[in-house]
């Protein structure tokens, strides 16, 4: 696992939906891999706001979880 599959990857691990064996070696990769573990950190703060955002605010249309994470990677380009 290399960090672009590891952050190609990250948004499903986050939501639970990759395969076990996905799961785990994303897990692996993160413990030992600091910027990707930064990145995924940073994911997670930034769907829980956007989630709570949404949760409190349910007349604005937010950007969903794949937008800001397509973002995010944009930002982190030094990593691909
Ligand atoms: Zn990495």
């Amino acid at each position: 696992m290399d960090c672009a599959k590891s952050l190609e990857l990250l948004s499903e691990y986050h939501a639970g939906t990759l395969e076990e064996v996905e799961m785990l070696e994303i897990r692996a990769h993160l413990q030992a891999c600091s910027p990707c573990a930064d990145v995924f950190h940073d994911m997670v703060l930034i769907v829980q706001t956007a989630q709570s955002l949404c949760d409190a605010v349910d007349t604005i249309a937010f950007p969903d979880e794949d937008a800001l994470w397509r973002r995010l990677c944009a930002a982190r380009g030094s990593l691909h």
